[in-house]
């Protein structure tokens, strides 16, 4: 491929851009990984990501991408056959059910229409049904990756206390953590999932589960065959902060680089800029006249907008469109909604000038493939953005 100059855009909801300062990080020769080197930054990120988690239970790291984080939740705590409550709020909870079922669980789908989150009323309603606690884990994905939809994690939590149920909640964090607001212990989290690749700012191939007591207490009367995901011996090598297998040592000098950037900027600064930019973008949505996949305002996600063509339009032409003039990549119409919608990634690594950068990519993207759309989107962002906080 040819050279373009300047910077490629990388506007999608993850993989997001890995800041200059991660890439010098894990820039360095690979150590020993049973050194005592190895051992002092081991035990500084084990402790360190309970800051970022927001818990003083263990995270532990599997070098792998999310989905094996989503595996490892599932078999570390759970039985052959067990009954999981799961809700189709879009691409990345189908695949977490998918996975489950081949797992051997017996999965209850809540049906959803990819337009808005989890319903706090319906989870206490089924568990109040559930007279004999046959469910045995709910399972949320707080920011839905495929449709801009960010589940109200907290609310969930209150509506299992209500029901009065004994269920594990589990969690996928994997394009919030860092980006949205999460609390593992104080939200009463089970088991949170996460991946490198996207608020972490990390390049994809680290993964993570933070793990509650009770989810521990669960992980000993487990029965699902496990090997390699195994927390148990994870944890017992981890407790001197070495692994049981060889670790992604490179990708561990970027996670503590990338542990010092958030802390630097505060994690509610970090959720504040996110809020920030995803308000500026959508006003830049309805400035062109075009429709917020998201339905619910209280459910917007701060890590991406999803955004609708009008009907007859396809999505995947545009965002070719936008590649080619001005290289940058837009998300992808994943599952239900492919070639209907496309994902504008505001996550991450990222800043005022990168945002309007991308809207301006938008709009003039708009305009070249012909969707018939409003202009002034872009101004409509910038007077968001030139006064707000
Ligand atoms: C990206 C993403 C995943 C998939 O993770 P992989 O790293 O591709 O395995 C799962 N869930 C959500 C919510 C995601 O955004």
């Amino acid at each position: 491929m040819a050279h373009g100059s300047g910077r490629h855009f990388l506007q999608i909801p993850g993989p997001t851009n890995v800041p200059d300062r991660i890439l010098r990080a894990i820039d360095k020769p690979t150590m020993d990984h049973r050194g005592p080197d190895f051992g002092r930054l081991g035990r500084e990120l084990l402790a360190g990501l309970k800051e970022i988690f927001r818990t003083r239970g263990p995270v532990v790291i599997y070098p792998a991408s999310g989905t094996g984080a989503w595996e490892a939740a599932l078999v570390n705590t759970l039985s052959p056959g067990d009954k999981v409550l799961m809700f189709e709020t879009g691409h990345f909870a189908s695949l977490w059910r998918e996975l489950a079922q081949r797992l051997g669980l017996q999965v209850e789908l809540v049906a959803g229409d990819w337009r808005h989150g989890v319903d706090p009323a319906q989870v206490e309603a089924r568990l109040a049904e559930d007279k004999g606690h046959a469910i045995k884990a709910v399972c949320v994905v707080h920011n839905e990756t495929s449709t801009g939809v960010a589940s109200r994690v907290a609310a969930v939590r209150q509506a299992i206390d209500r029901a009065g149920h004994p269920t594990l909640l589990m969690v996928d964090t994997i394009s919030s953590l860092a980006s949205i607001d999460y609390r593992h212990e104080a939200w009463g989290i089970d088991v949170t999932v996460a991946g490198s690749q996207k608020g972490l700012m990390l390049p994809p191939g680290l993964s993570f589960n933070a793990i509650s007591e009770k989810a521990l207490a669960a992980s000993k009367l487990s029965r699902m065959p496990r090997s390699y995901w195994d927390w148990q011996a994870m944890l017992t090598a981890n407790a001197t902060g070495y692994f049981p297998y060889t670790p992604a040592t490179n990708l561990l000098y970027g996670l503590k680089e990338a542990m010092a950037m958030l802390l630097e900027e505060g994690l509610e600064a970090v959720f504040a800029r996110h809020d920030r930019h995803a308000e500026a973008t959508r006003r830049a949505v309805v400035a062109w006249g075009l429709e917020v996949q998201c339905m619910e305002p209280r459910e917007y996600s701060s890590s991406l907008t999803a955004v609708r063509l009008p009907d007859g339009h396809d999505a995947d032409a545009f965002r070719a469109t936008t590649l080619d003039r001005f290289n940058l990549s837009l998300g992808n119409g994943l599952g239900k909604v492919s070639k209907k919608v496309f994902r504008i990634g505001h996550l991450g690594d990222f800043n005022d000038l990168m945002l309007m950068g991308t809207l301006a990519g938008v709009e003039m993207g708009l305009a070249r493939a012909g969707v018939p759309h409003k202009p002034g989107g872009a101004q409509a962002a910038i007077d968001y953005l030139k006064t707000a906080n």
